[in-house]
This record gives structure tokens, C-alpha cells and sequence, in this order.
């Protein structure tokens, strides 16, 4: 692989072995000042994916430029380890997978096969007709939210699902952003720590702001004021990153979707855990909310919750004799509110 394929397609074994081949001590990359532009390119890398959530490309004129872009990536993903914030790995995930798309849509079709079975997708070809195995195509394309991705509105053909080149990169970015999520945290040095420690701490400052940002975004619909002890506890949990039963992330999910938030607002609600997973819980959300499963869930009633341990710290509103349900309890906070009549 040559230096500039290798720097647009950092992620590639090809990539690596250019690395190695060409004898880079990435053990200097931290400190010696012939990478001085390389650092500063994956600082530029994380902090991109991090404001805009796109990674720009930079102009390779020379073999030099090249090189400097490609070792930016071993940078960036330093500089994202030693943050340790799952916000951050999946926002720069997001990016990077966006970046390769980009350059992966003005590729011959056989480079692009040759990506995705490296990253483990099995693709067919029989004369011009390009094909997935469809359990693969399942799995990826949860993430997509349109219903032309559905499985039902899909051609099949032997067990497998048709795509267009399109799609399959597509495919491709759901894959490598799950790839690079997965990778990341790299368990990182003192070394690391030291030569990146003033970026972490800027970077940490501006993860903080994003959350915060994030949180009140995310709510924006809905009132937090309003919510019931169990859901306040349980969205506290959820994103502190505890252990929530099955039972609780349900009840949570369900209370929020009833609310008016989509799938889309209620995983960047939870993405503030540090043990986000995106794919794990967009899947969960998606069931929840109907996308997948085709029944939208509404929350469990308030002797539900108790049968389940999840109604947590009830206070004196809930003691009231009308209360039944955690969304009677969120609706009894609203103005025009009148409490219903017990026969
Ligand atoms: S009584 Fe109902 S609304 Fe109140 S905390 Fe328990 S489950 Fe939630």
C-alpha cells in the first residue's frame, strides 16, 4: 500500500505494515520532534470529531504530508485513550467512519469489497448484482433509520440481501464505527499521559461543556422537573454508567419515547455513560420505541415498578391515593392538570 491510499485508509493491516515496513518507532511519536506536525495533526483529528463530528482532510502533496496525515491517526487515538471518556470515543468513531465514507464513495468497487471483507463483511458478487449475507445486513443497518433500510423493503436472493455501492459503504461506516468504538480505549503509558497531558485536560473541559450541552439538548422536550423519583433515579443511573436492570432501562426508555422523545434523543440521553455502547443500546432503544420489534412499549404502572424493585424514593405525590402510573405523576406537574376521581 502506498503512503497517501494508506493515510486516507488509516484503519487498513495495509496501513499498518506501511508503518512497519517503513520502520516508524511509534514509540517516538510522543516525544521526538520529527513528529512534531504529526502530533499536532492528531490533536487536530480529535478536536475536529469532537466540534464539528467531521475530520477534514488535509492536502497531500508530498510523501511527507502523507506520512504526517497517517501518523495522525496513531496520535488521535492516543489522545482519545487517555481522555477515557466513552462520549469522546464514540463521537471520534462517528467521525472517522464518516471521513473513510467520504473517501471510500470515489473508490473502484473492488477496493471497496476488498474493505469490507477486511472488516469482516462477506460480499458476493454475481455479474452486477452486489450482495450481503443477511444476518450482516441486519446487524449494520440498525443503526439506519429510514425504512428503505428496513429488511421487509429489502431484494433477497438466496439468503442474502442485494445493495447497491452505495449501501455498501454504508455498511462500511456502520462497520468501522463499531471497529474503532470496540478498540478504544487503548491502555496508554505514562509516556502518553505526559506528552498529551495538556490536551486531556482541555479536551476533558470541553467533554464536560458537550455534556452538559447535551443533556439539557436532549431534554429539551421534556421537563426533568416533572419526572417522577423512579425515572430521575433511573436516568442518574443510567448515566453515571450503574448496573440497571433490564426492567429499569424498559421503564426508562418507554417513560421517555411516551413523552415525545425519539430513539435519536433517548440514545444521546443515555450516551453520557461511561460504558456507552452505541450499537448495544440504539438496538435496545429501537425495540423499545417499535422501530424493530413494530409495538411501541409504554411504561410499566406503578405496582409494576414496585413488583420489579424500580420504584425508587417515592415521595408524597406518589403516596396520593390517584397515583397510579409514572406518567400520571409527570402530567400531574403540568398546569392544567386535574387529578382524576376515584370512584
Ligand atoms: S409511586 Fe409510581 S411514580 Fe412514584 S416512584 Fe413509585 S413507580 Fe414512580
Amino acid at each position: 500500500m502506498d503512503v497517501k491510499l494508506a493515510a486516507k485508509y488509516p484503519f487498513l493491516k495495509g496501513a499498518s505494515a506501511y508503518l512497519r515496513e517503513t520502520g516508524v518507532d511509534l514509540s517516538k511519536l510522543t516525544t521526538s520532534v520529527a513528529y512534531e506536525r504529526a502530533r499536532f495533526m492528531g490533536k487536530e483529528r480529535v478536536m475536529e470529531a469532537l466540534e464539528n463530528g467531521m475530520i477534514e482532510d488535509h492536502p497531500m502533496a508530498s510523501e511527507v504530508d502523507a506520512n504526517n496525515e497517517l501518523l495522525s491517526y496513531p496520535v488521535a487515538r492516543m489522545i482519545v485513550s487517555a481522555v477515557t471518556d466513552q462520549m469522546l470515543v464514540t463521537r471520534y468513531a462517528i467521525a472517522e467512519a464518516k471521513k473513510a465514507d467520504k473517501h471510500l464513495r470515489g473508490e473502484e468497487f473492488t477496493f471497496i469489497k476488498s474493505v469490507a471483507e477486511e472488516l469482516g463483511l462477506n460480499v458476493s458478487v454475481d455479474e452486477d448484482t452486489i450482495s450481503v449475507d443477511f444476518t450482516d445486513f441486519l446487524r449494520f443497518s440498525a443503526a439506519m433509520r429510514s425504512k428503505d433500510w428496513k429488511l421487509i423493503n429489502q431484494r433477497l436472493q438466496d439468503g442474502r440481501v442485494i445493495v447497491t455501492k452505495q449501501r455498501l459503504v454504508r455498511l462500511i461506516q456502520q462497520m468501522l464505527t463499531e471497529k474503532i468504538s470496540s478498540e478504544l480505549p487503548l491502555a496508554v503509558n505514562d509516556d502518553i499521559m505526559n506528552a498529551f497531558s495538556q490536551d486531556i485536560t482541555v479536551i476533558s473541559k470541553i467533554m464536560e461543556e458537550k455534556r452538559a450541552e447535551f443533556k439539557a439538548r436532549s431534554m429539551g422536550k421534556v421537563s426533568i422537573i416533572r419526572f417522577p423519583p423512579c425515572m430521575k433515579k433511573l436516568l442518574t443511573m443510567i448515566q453515571s454508567g450503574e448496573n440497571v436492570p433490564h426492567t429499569g432501562r424498559f421503564a426508562l426508555v418507554s417513560f421517555l419515547h411516551t413523552l415525545g422523545m425519539n430513539s435519536d434523543e433517548v440514545l444521546e440521553t443515555f450516551s453520557s455513560a461511561p460504558d456507552f455502547d452505541e450499537s448495544k443500546s440504539r438496538y435496545q432503544i429501537q425495540h423499545i420505541t417499535g422501530e424493530i420489534s413494530g409495538t411501541e412499549y409504554t411504561p410499566p404502572e406503578c405496582s409494576t415498578m414496585k413488583s420489579y424493585g424500580i420504584c425508587f424514593d417515592p415521595d408524597s405525590l406518589c403516596k396520593k391515593d390517584w397515583m397510579a402510573h409514572p406518567l400520571t405523576y409527570y402530567r400531574s406537574k403540568g398546569k392544567r392538570f386535574k387529578p382524576p376521581s376515584r370512584k
